[in-house]
């Protein structure tokens, strides 16, 4: 371990537990750390770094940007402010009429985006919001108010009230808990900490036509699942639902912090001026990344890339019988091990030189940047058999 891990531990509060490495440069999907070692990595920042690192489209944007115009307050626009929302609408609106009502809100951050909705929620007149009981959506007091997991509510309680929790899925506990008291359901169309886990396209539809029928909004939280990842701008587009409220953040700055609340409908409109805001939000040096990473993924054609990548990577890793299930769409790749081996399978990847990350004891994630290349995956599925083997984990009716 470097002195940076020693240095992080003295001087950090430790709110992740100790680094896993120090790393110093980045180029596409490889890493280096601060012993020189490379890695390739598949978690991408956590569904972050859409292009990856060093991209000549980010450096070209940021460096373009920083030397023209910083930050300037919300009390003044900009073009890159502009331009980015004009761009989401048209990404992720297909709908024309749609597209004309809806109306965008920048912050930095995921939870920030969710912490927007939710207040926005309750311009409804309405408080209760229904929640999935698997469900991730940030860590501040609003958005881990609809965050289910024990273990990091129950610290932090009296959290913000009136949330019911429902299984993600089920049509009918979801009727049975949406009525005219509902300001917002909220969802994750693909559920990314929970393990990867894809809504049916008929549960999003049932969603739609509950939360119309009791005048509530239904919210997808794309934070992870959104801006290409899924090959789809949005994970929840195959299905052709057309939310309320769209909250954003990770892939869609490229590792530039911005996050994003897409409003349709009436919920474009719902906030007046004084209501909500932020310092950064909008900020130019975001929203100027933002806009390359977007014409990037057009550009080099990445939603078809994540699409094909991650059929290769669910279908070649998952022929190994030690995985027994494989989930997810495009490069939001779930794993589910034959044996709860889950950190020894990240760590023995570590060890071979390859970055992916564990959800839970059985669950592998992966979320590689777009432009992982075709080397990139097929060294990883050679490595595959051979990082099984290393962290321990037997074969389905093999004696331990
Ligand atoms: C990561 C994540 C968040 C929180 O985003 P932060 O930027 O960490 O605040 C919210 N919702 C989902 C679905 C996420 O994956």
């Amino acid at each position: 371990m470097s002195s940076w891990t020693e240095r992080y531990a003295a001087s950090l509060m430790n709110t992740f537990g100790p680094p896993k490495l120090a790393l110093v440069r980045g180029e596409g999907a490889h890493v280096w750390d601060a012993d020189g070692r490379e890695y390739v990595d598949f978690l991408g920042g956590i569904a972050v770094n859409t292009l990856g690192h060093a991209h000549p489209a980010l450096v070209e944007a940021l460096s373009g940007q920083v030397a023209t115009l910083g930050h300037v307050s919300n009390f003044f626009t900009t073009p890159a402010q502009v331009e980015l929302a004009e761009r989401l609408r048209e990404l992720l609106v297909p709908d024309a009429e749609a597209r004309e009502g809806a109306r965008v809100f920048f912050c930095s951050t995921g939870a920030e985006a969710n912490e927007a909705a939710l207040k926005l929620s309750r311009l409804t007149g309405r408080t209760r919001v229904v929640a999935m009981e698997d469900a991730f959506h940030g860590r501040t007091m609003g958005s881990l108010s609809l965050t289910a997991k024990a273990a990091y509510r129950e610290p932090f309680e009296p959290l913000p009230g009136h949330v019911t929790w429902v299984p993600f899925g089920d049509v009918d506990a979801l009727r049975a808990a949406v009525d005219h008291e509902t300001a917002a359901v909220v969802l994750e169309p693909l559920q990314g900490e929970a393990g990867v886990n894809v809504a049916p396209t008929d549960y999003l539809r049932a969603a739609r036509e509950i939360t119309a029928s009791a005048g509530a909004l239904l919210w997808f939280d794309e934070v992870q699942s959104g801006m290409g990842r899924t090959g789809s701008w949005l994970a929840s587009h195959p299905s052709g639902v057309v939310p309320d409220l769209v909250t954003l953040a990770k892939g869609l700055g490229g590792g530039m912090p911005i996050g994003a609340l897409v409003g349709l409908g009436r919920a474009a409109t719902m906030f007046d001026p004084g209501q909500h805001g932020t310092t950064f939000g909008g900020n130019p040096l975001s929203c100027a990344t933002a806009l390359a990473v977007l014409r990037t993924i057009e550009d080099e054609g990445l939603l078809g890339r994540a699409a094909v990548v991650g059929d290769r990577l669910r279908a070649g890793l998952g022929a190994d019988d030690r995985v027994v299930e494989t989930r997810g769409v495009g490069v939001l790749v779930g794993l589910t091990l034959a044996e709860a081996k889950g950190p020894d399978v990240v760590a023995a990847a570590q060890d071979a030189g390859w970055i992916v990350n564990a959800t839970s004891p059985e669950r592998i994630r992966l979320a590689p940047p777009l432009v992982v290349t075709d080397d990139d995956v097929a060294g990883l599925l050679a490595a595959w058999p051979g990082i099984l083997d290393a962290a321990g984990v037997a074969h389905p009716g093999e004696q331990p």
